[in-house]
């Protein structure tokens, strides 16, 4: 079982640079031992082993592997090298049907865990794959993926762990309170939880603000506020409450699409009144675009999570102004406000929307604080890398064994060429030059 050779340690010893563990206390170590997968000391104690193989830093920076917290990895590698956010012109954008056989959804998973492994990513969430979508446009939804994703689990071919959301209406759509109550007792596949862990359900509540289907407080310019997309039961709004008591009845964990004030005060609603709590990650709300400060006060108390998109804030500010006017779109998405509550906030990409690559994101993350005041510096750097590693990890519901570097943790760890804590230089200029999971590198740069 041990890869350890007689007489050794520890399989991988890391030294000779900066290691931010990004633990609590922010800690800095100079080195880390790995045995079977697992840091088994960190400084001084780690040096005094002996290991079977060194990693010299030579002055570079490690950080914990990058989880990125809502990431659509099956479209992106059935879309690759194609984003919705980029230069790839509307003509030339895929459409209709991007995989239909398994070896081609074996592939869309493949393509995407090498693309991951290239940028440093060694964690996540898939947020919404199921029945819902078997007969959806794309083919990168439905059950059939959920069992590509099963089998690759079982050959051991993951270089990324996953945690995989379960979608009982359409993606980006509607879905009906009868498909949901039918799927849900279900049984996903059973699963190392450690590389494929399937806690929960995604619900749609709304759209998004720039095509005015985020369901708002206040109209839209022509007069309409959006809605609720659940359906089924007396109205959309009973369908969705009955949805979120079926899902947290059942334990799950429950990621609520919900843009609107509206969608999120509904989803705070129903948490308030059924007082459901999960028993390892929290319940989250994803986007969270137009949050309101009470709203954000509300996550934190419920535990309450948010996983935001800052790349998407920055393509789609301009357009959504349209629709809200000005002086709503300067108050949305509240990163500064989710970040200093103690609501998990997590940075994610939602790729293939925009680039699944984190560090423009955290540039946009930047100028998001900028624009409310905050400085650019080594705190708020450590702050938003923790959103997207250790704070990732806490909506995984697996701080305990993983977004830190720490004696007893996972060896999930990203090697850059320079320490991205340092301020004044934009992230996107950090090279990423290697990528461990579970001690092992699946990725080096040259
Ligand atoms: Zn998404």
């Amino acid at each position: 079982m041990s890869s350890t050779f007689l007489g050794d340690d520890a399989d991988l010893l890391v030294r000779g640079g900066r290691i931010h563990t990004f633990d609590e206390a922010g800690s800095v170590a100079t080195a880390i031992a790995v045995r079977d997968g697992v840091i088994v000391a960190t400084d001084a104690a780690a040096e005094a082993l002996s290991a079977r193989e060194t990693l010299e830093l030579d002055g570079r920076t490690a950080i914990p592997g990058i989880n990125d917290a809502h990431l659509h990895a099956a479209w992106l590698g059935a879309r690759w090298h194609h984003l919705f956010f980029s230069d790839t012109p509307p003509e030339e954008q895929p459409t209709g049907r991007l995989v239909t056989t398994a070896g081609e959804r074996r592939s869309a998973l493949r393509r995407a865990w090498r693309l991951l492994a290239e940028l440093g990513i060694t964690s996540y969430t898939e947020p919404g794959i199921g029945p819902g979508e078997d007969d959806g446009e794309t083919g990168c939804f439905g059950t059939d993926m959920l069992e590509s994703y099963a089998e690759l689990h079982r050959e051991g071919a993951q270089t990324a762990r996953v945690t995989l959301l379960r979608l009982f209406g359409t993606i980006d759509g509607e879905s009906s309170l009868d498909d949901f109550r039918a799927g849900l007792p279900v049984p996903p596949p059973s699963t190392d939880p450690r590389w494929l862990a399937i806690p929960g359900v995604k619900i749609f509540a709304d759209g998004i603000p720039p095509m005015a289907t985020a369901w708002t407080s206040d109209p839209y310019p022509d007069g309409t506020t959006g809605h609720l997309l659940t359906r089924g039961d007396a109205d959309p709004l009973s369908a969705f409450r009955q949805m979120i008591a079926l899902a947290g009845g059942r334990g799950l964990q429950i990621a609520v699409h919900a843009t609107g004030d509206r969608s999120i005060d509904e989803f705070l609603i129903a948490l308030e009144q059924s007082g459901e709590t999960t028993p390892r990650g929290p319940h989250y709300i994803v986007h969270g675009d137009l949050a309101t400060p009470d709203q954000i006060r509300r996550a934190e108390r419920l535990g309450v999570g948010f996983a935001v998109q800052p790349l998407i804030a920055a393509h789609t500010h301009s357009w959504a102004a349209v629709q809200l006017g000005e002086a709503r779109v300067a108050a949305a998405w509240p990163l500064s406000a989710m970040l200093s509550s103690g609501a998990t906030t997590t940075l994610t990409s939602d790729a293939p929307i925009a680039t699944p690559d984190w560090r423009p994101s955290l540039d946009a993350s930047l100028a998001l604080l900028a624009a409310d005041g905050r400085a650019d510096d080594a705190e708020i750097r450590r702050r938003l890398l923790r959103a997207m590693t250790a704070d990732a990890a806490v909506q995984d519901g697996a701080s305990a064994w993983k977004g830190t570097l720490e004696a007893g943790k996972v060896a999930d760890v990203t090697v850059l060429d320079e320490d991205p804590c340092a301020p004044g230089r934009a992230f996107a200029d950090l090279a990423v030059e290697r990528t461990i999971v579970d001690g092992r590198t699946v990725f080096a740069r040259g």
